[in-house]
Order: C-alpha cells, then sequence, then structure tokens
C-alpha cells in the first residue's frame, strides 16, 4: 500500500480527460492541491470548469468510459485511493467519503420512505447494528438536520425541495463520513431555504470534525461556508489560498473577474462587469495560459509559454506570470 505525505487529503498532479464524438476533451489539467482534517476548501469557477469532474475522480465515479483519469494520485489519510481495489474502494464511499449532489432526486429513491433509505445506508456501513437500532440512529439524523421523526415514514415526493436536499445530508452524515463532497448542494433552492441548508452543512461539518469540499459558482456560497478557496479556470487551479488571503487580494484576473461581476452590496448602483469572451473549448485549450484569449494583460509569453505557480504570501498561490499588472 503506498503512501504520501501527512495531509488528510492530497490530490495530486491529476489529469482527466473524456472522448466525445473523436475529440479529445481535457476536462482537468493537472490539478493538485491538500486538505486537511476538518477543513473546508471551495472549488469555484465557472459551468464546465471541471470542478465536479474533480470531486467524480476522487470519488473514483468518473463513467469510464468515455472519462479517464490519465495522470496523478489521490491520496486519503496515506492510503492511495487511486490504485484501491474496486471492492475497498466503494467501503469508502459512503463510509468515509459522502457526495451531496445538486439534485436531491439523483440520490433518493422515489419508492422507499426516506426513512429505510437511511437506515439501509447506516445498515450498508455498519452491519452489527440491528434494525431497531438503525433506525434510531436515522431518526436522530433526521432531527439533527430539523426534520421530524414522525416523517420517517413519509416518501420523497412528501418532502420540499429544501426538505429533501436535508434528508441527503442526513443520508450522507448517516455513517459519519470523514470527507463530505458537496456539488453546489443549494444550487435547486429558493434562496431563503438555501441559506438555511449552507448553515446546516457547516454547522455540522464544524461539530463532526468533518472535512469538505464544496463545489461552487458562488463566491458568496465560498464566503459563507470555507476556509480555503481554489479556483478552476479549464480544468486548472490558477489561484488557491485562504478565503482571507484571496477575497482581500485576488491575483488572478480571473478571480477579479469573478469579482467584479458579483453584485456589490455596498454601492447599489455600481455596474456588474461581466468578463469578456468565453470559456475555451476543452477539446481545442489555448496554449499557454489557458485564460489569454479573454484576458486584456495578455502579452506574447502568456500565449505561448508554460505559466509558472507563483505563492504571493505562504499559501496563497497565483498561475499568472504577469503580477504586476495596472490592475493590482
Ligand atoms: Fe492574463 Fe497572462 Fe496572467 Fe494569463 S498569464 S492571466 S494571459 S496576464
Amino acid at each position: 500500500m503506498s503512501t504520501e505525505n501527512n495531509s488528510f487529503l492530497s490530490v495530486k498532479n491529476i489529469v482527466v480527460e473524456y472522448t466525445s464524438g473523436g475529440d479529445i476533451i481535457h476536462a482537468v489539467n493537472d490539478v493538485s492541491f491538500d486538505l486537511e482534517k476538518g477543513e473546508s476548501l471551495g472549488l469555484v469557477g465557472e459551468t464546465g470548469a471541471g470542478k465536479t469532474t474533480i470531486a467524480k475522480t476522487i470519488l473514483r465515479i468518473l463513467p469510464d468510459p468515455p472519462a479517464k483519469m490519465i495522470g496523478g494520485e489521490v491520496y486519503m489519510n496515506g492510503v492511495n485511493l487511486t490504485t484501491l481495489p474496486e471492492d475497498d474502494m466503494r467501503k469508502r464511499r459512503g463510509n468515509d467519503i459522502a457526495m451531496i449532489f445538486q439534485d436531491p432526486m439523483t440520490a433518493l429513491n422515489p419508492l422507499m420512505t426516506v426513512g429505510d433509505q437511511i437506515v439501509e445506508g447506516i445498515q450498508l456501513h455498519n452491519k452489527n447494528l440491528s434494525r431497531k437500532e438503525a433506525e434510531e440512529e436515522a431518526c436522530k439524523m433526521l432531527e439533527m438536520v430539523g426534520i421530524a421523526r414522525r416523517r420517517f415514514v413519509e416518501y420523497p415526493h412528501q418532502f420540499s425541495g429544501g426538505m429533501k436536499q436535508r434528508v441527503v445530508i442526513a443520508m450522507a452524515l448517516a455513517c459519519n463520513p470523514s470527507l463530505i463532497l458537496a456539488d453546489e448542494p443549494t444550487t435547486a433552492l429558493d434562496v431563503t431555504i438555501q441559506a438555511q441548508v449552507l448553515e446546516l452543512i457547516k454547522d455540522l461539518q464544524k461539530k463532526y470534525q468533518t472535512s469538505m469540499i464544496m463545489i461552487t459558482h458562488d463566491l458568496g456560497i465560498v464566503a459563507e461556508t470555507c476556509e480555503r478557496v481554489a479556483v478552476i479556470y479549464a480544468g486548472e487551479i490558477v489561484e488557491m489560498g485562504t478565503v482571507r488571503d484571496v477575497f482581500k487580494n485576488p491575483s488572478h484576473p480571473y478571480t477579479i473577474g469573478l469579482f467584479n461581476s458579483l453584485p456589490n452590496m455596498v454601492e447599489d448602483n455600481a455596474r456588474l462587469t461581466p468578463i469578456d469572451g468565453m470559456p475555451p473549448n476543452p477539446a481545442k485549450l489555448p496554449k499557454g495560459c489557458k485564460f489569454n484569449p479573454r484576458c486584456k494583460y495578455a502579452t506574447d509569453a502568456c500565449r505561448n509559454k508554460e505559466i509558472p505557480v507563483t505563492e504571493l504570501t505562504p499559501g496563497h498561490v497565483c498561475k499568472c506570470c504577469n503580477l504586476n499588472r495596472g490592475d493590482k
């Protein structure tokens, strides 16, 4: 069994490609990051940037084919998940790692009561519990996410969207995972329910010291729930650091563009500035910096050379070769 460094989770140089209509889609291009126990990391970027593919690579649930991890490794508590036999990996999913998807119905069986679904998960991962004990555990989980235990016997269609997502969170936490991968968990919910569900995830994550990767396109959600953030563009991390550092001193033009496209709560009449251009076609990524066709600071070096990663302050890194630009 290979082991690697002391981080709780260590994602090293992962590269993932898809094949589609004869094209090779470069979905994840050499992504590396570490996550400590109890820490929360936001992966933020536009749709199609590769955020969900990174999470699926960690969980090893990429559809293979058409997707393939062609490089890199993922270590959890020193164990190489990339080479773990599938049976062992299956035990880790749910036991150690849980994923919360955007649409709660992808995780819920419409034909089973929510209580039975939570019990099934609990018993799958704790074979020593009797049915009665597992039911009691399931009721406690429902109460923990703010759902009365009497609703144990109800079916998913009897719950609102926000309540369904709470059930999914209860299912995800029922086995006390050490890592949660939350993929846009509140996008399908209306704004007030969104805030409640985010608060719930944050409270439970803190209470159980669970590590979390929060995938979102929304910097507000990152600020709300995460300690660190990685900004993803065209399958790469272009900037990463503590939420405090990146929000105070965003340094990659793409990160700055994301901030400029946020509504400004302080100045009501401030204009939103969308980022010019479109994300690149992942089958034909530009040479050099992948952001160069949209970047007003692009130089020949940006278009032709591999861009190095610079550490701006300890732990705050940025992949841009033009850090003395006019906007800084
Ligand atoms: Fe813009 Fe060049 Fe920096 Fe890329 S490397 S973000 S093109 S300035």
